[in-house]
């Protein structure tokens, strides 16, 4: 099994079996082992290079299904690939029963309010409805260690800079931070400056 090699428990590798994913991208080759280790990661990638499952894999690993309140934060700049991405966190966590709930606007904030009243490891979703949630005392920030910002490029493009900076600045101060872009923009550039700046540069 080629993800065997990072020392991956038997739910997470049976998990990836279930879904055909035998031998690990090149991206998910270089981020698994940095973020098992620990690291601030920016990778510079696009879609369809097996980003998603780079970042889900060790986040899945490290989840405890015991905790209550998320270890990991994923964001995403629309619903529908906040959609994709807490299922696919959800498909390798399965064996795991881990929670992974989506949250977005443009959809009743209570009937988020009530999921995430129930236990839940790795939430995913908009900026603006991660911070309307945790204005509300809804979503818990203090237990988070891993910060995924992915599609980078287009959330920022898509004006959300203002919450991912009040995002990070609600998370505890040894968080790591896992962002992915396409581009490496200025503004994209500028953010890795101010909260990542020893990060591990991966290419694709
Ligand atoms: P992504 O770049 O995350 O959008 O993934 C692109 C596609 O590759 C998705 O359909 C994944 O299900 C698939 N995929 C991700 N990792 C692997 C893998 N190690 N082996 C086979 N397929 C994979």
């Amino acid at each position: 099994h080629g993800f065997a090699q990072y020392g991956l428990s038997l739910p997470i590798l049976e998990a990836l079996d279930m879904l055909g994913y035998h031998h690990p991208t090149a991206i998910q080759q270089e981020v698994i082992p940095l973020v098992l280790a620990g690291k601030n990661v920016v990778a510079r990638s696009q879609t369809g290079t097996g980003k998603t499952a780079a970042f889900a894999v060790p986040l899945c690993e490290m989840a405890v299904w015991e905790e209550n309140s998320p270890r990991a934060l994923v964001l995403e700049p629309s619903r529908e690939l906040a959609v994709q991405v807490s299922r696919e966190l959800f498909q390798i966590g399965r064996k795991k029963r881990l929670k992974v709930p989506a949250v977005f606007g443009g959809f009743p904030i209570d009937k988020q309010m009530q999921t995430l009243k129930q236990k839940s490891h790795i939430v995913v979703g908009t900026p603006g409805r991660v911070m309307d949630l945790v204005r509300r005392g809804s979503l818990q920030l203090s237990g988070i260690t891993h910060l995924v910002i992915d599609e980078a490029d287009l959330m920022l493009d898509m004006g959300f800079l203002e919450e991912v900076g009040e995002i990070i600045s609600l998370l505890p101060e040894n968080r790591k931070i896992l962002l992915f872009s396409a581009t490496l923009e200025k503004q994209v550039q500028t953010l890795i400056d101010n909260y990542a700046a020893d990060a591990v540069f991966v290419a694709q």
